[in-house]
């Protein structure tokens, strides 16, 4: 199997786009290369970061002055393992259990961390973030 690694990029709507130069897509030394692992949306001005073309330096969380953006490095195994992912740079549910009738299943977890939305996702009560 292979270790390379794979990753989420989640850019926050509430956050992108501010009135900003751009500082991630500046930052990115991929887009440096002349790819298009940053774009910025002419018309809605938000980031749009390809998780193909990102190599996961982390250097544009840190640019972003409004800390828009969130680069996550997973294991390759867990891409297979994909319970939910709301769009394109938005959060991923990974190895949920499925509820099964008659079952109980139990989810723990600290506060904030998504216990209620992941039950709402099962529970197809919630599809867009
Ligand atoms: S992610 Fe940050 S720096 Fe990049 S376009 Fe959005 S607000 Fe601007
Ligand atoms: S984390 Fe990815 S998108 Fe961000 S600067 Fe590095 S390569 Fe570019």
């Amino acid at each position: 199997m292979s270790d390379k690694l794979t990753r989420i990029a989640l850019v926050n709507p509430d956050r992108c786009p501010k009135k900003c130069r751009q500082e991630c897509k500046k930052s990115c030394p991929v887009v440096r290369m002349g790819k298009l692992c940053i774009e910025v949306d002419p018309s809605s001005k938000i980031a749009f970061i390809s998780e193909e073309l990102c190599i996961g330096c982390g250097i544009c969380p840190k640019k972003c002055p409004f800390e828009a953006i969130n680069i996550i490095n997973l294991p390759t195994n867990l891409e297979s393992q994909v319970t939910h992912r709301y769009s394109a740079n938005s959060f991923k549910l990974h190895r949920l259990p499925t509820p099964r009738p008659g079952q109980v299943l139990g989810l723990v977890g600290t506060n904030g961390i998504g216990k209620s939305t992941a039950l709402k996702i099962l529970s197809a009560r919630q599809r867009e973030g």
